[in-house]
């Protein structure tokens, strides 16, 4: 069976809204979203010199967009498909306090804030449930953390970490030798995984070190099925669902943090280069597949997986017959507009499309207060700013 008709990468944005904190303080929004003509908008400066930046991606969600909103747009689509055993990778992508957690994970306690790995999980359940052409099945579940290319097993504690944790060749690709699979009978049991996780990952990092905003964490949700066609015959499939908390998008610049020790330091650097290398080789990785989606000519163009670790663990799942989805999370704050508009390049860049800065001329109001499409009330369609 085919894939279906969506593209094989998708690349989408997800504009958080103002934290309570940014409201208190009157933080500026400055950026914006029009769902409708699927762009967002960035202001930067004021007065005269002020310039406008619009980015196109194949969706946009603004900050009043739902989770169940995110999920039908990304993921929805390719449960069918990861049922008909393909495999598929989303990925979250910004720097942190952006709203990556929030879209994959999200609450696990409140149905309505679910993130997309619990609606992906009950999505699957559900179908394998109600379509009676499923005569047997199995769902098992991983959660992987790369840290500073160090692996850890998400679902086994710090002290019972399998010393053989390694990437090694397969004959059908890479994969995470020793990595614990659990098989898990129901949505609420993947739940419960999901919690015993999130403490895993707490429990590694100290206030000194918040590992989790430099680590990558790949949850894989594999679902191994037996369909009874209506002719009789017998269908066996396996397929794989990779979700990917990036880490944060902030720790690949050059950051002198200048009360750290000189160790420190070098410890930083160290995670910044690692984390610089995986997140730069990951963009290429998607570009290239989406030029060769949109071209499929250019078959002979080399995609640099082996580039870092995380590309290379996902090797067999990006690109061929698999879906991608890069779900590009922003800040509308005026305090983060750097790190917004490096966000937007980087997505831009994995979506074949480079925007050049529009210089506009927008009338201030009095002492250089951003105005115009900032004093607009949010519609149906536009957002954030
Ligand atoms: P990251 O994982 O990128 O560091 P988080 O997902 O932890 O960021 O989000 C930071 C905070 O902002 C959390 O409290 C989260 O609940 C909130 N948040 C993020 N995105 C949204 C959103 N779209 N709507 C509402 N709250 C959000
Ligand atoms: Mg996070």
């Amino acid at each position: 069976m085919a894939p279906s008709a969506l593209s094989s990468v998708q690349v989408v944005v997800r504009l958080r809204p103002l934290n309570e904190k940014e409201q208190q303080h009157g933080t500026l929004p400055v950026v914006s979203a029009n769902t409708a003509a699927k762009t967002v908008t960035v202001l930067k400066g004021q007065g005269s010199r002020q310039t406008k930046t619009n980015f196109k991606f194949d969706n946009v969600f603004g900050s009043f967009s739902t989770q169940q909103e995110v999920f039908d747009a990304t993921l929805r689509p390719v449960i069918r498909d990861v049922l008909s055993g393909f495999e598929s990778t989303v990925f979250a992508y910004g720097s942190t306090g952006t709203g990556k957690t929030h879209t994959m994970e999200g609450s696990l306690d409140d149905p309505e804030q679910f993130g997309v790995i619990p609606r992906s999980a009950a999505a699957i359940f559900s179908e394998l449930e109600k379509n009676p052409e499923y005569v047997s099945s199995q769902v098992s579940c991983s959660f992987l953390e790369i840290y500073n290319e160090d692996l850890n097993d998400l679902l086994v504690s710090k002290d019972n970490q399998s010393p053989k944790l390694s990437i090694m060749e397969g004959k059908n690709g890479p994969f995470c030798r020793g990595l614990t699979e659990v098989i898990v009978q129901s949505a609420e049991d993947l739940l419960e995984l999901m919690r015993k996780a999130q403490q895993q990952r707490q429990v590694g990092e100290t206030s000194m070190n918040k590992q989790s905003s430099r680590s990558h964490c790949i949850f894989t949700l594999k679902v191994v099925a037996k369909r009874k066609l209506s002719d009789g015959s017998i269908l066996d499939s396996s397929g794989k669902l990779h979700c990917c908390d990036l880490a944060g998008s902030e720790n690949a610049k050059a950051a002198n943090v200048m009360d750290d020790s000189g160790e420190q330091q070098a410890a930083r650097e160290r995670e910044r280069m690692n984390i610089n290398r995986s997140l730069l080789t990951l963009g290429r990785v998607v570009s290239t597949l989406k030029e060769l989606s949109q071209n499929p000519k250019k078959a002979c163009v080399r995609i640099p997986y082996r580039d870092s670790k995380l590309t290379r663990i996902l090797q067999e799942s990006l690109g061929g017959k698999c879906k991608t989805c890069v779900i590009a999370t922003i800040s509308p704050s005026v305090t983060a507009i750097e790190d917004s508009l490096s966000t937007l390049s980087y997505a831009s860049a994995a979506n074949g499309i480079v925007n050049k800065p529009v210089t506009t001329s927008f009338m201030t109001a009095g002492s250089g207060t951003i105005t115009s499409i900032l004093d607009k009330k949010p519609s149906a369609t536009d957002d954030g700013v």
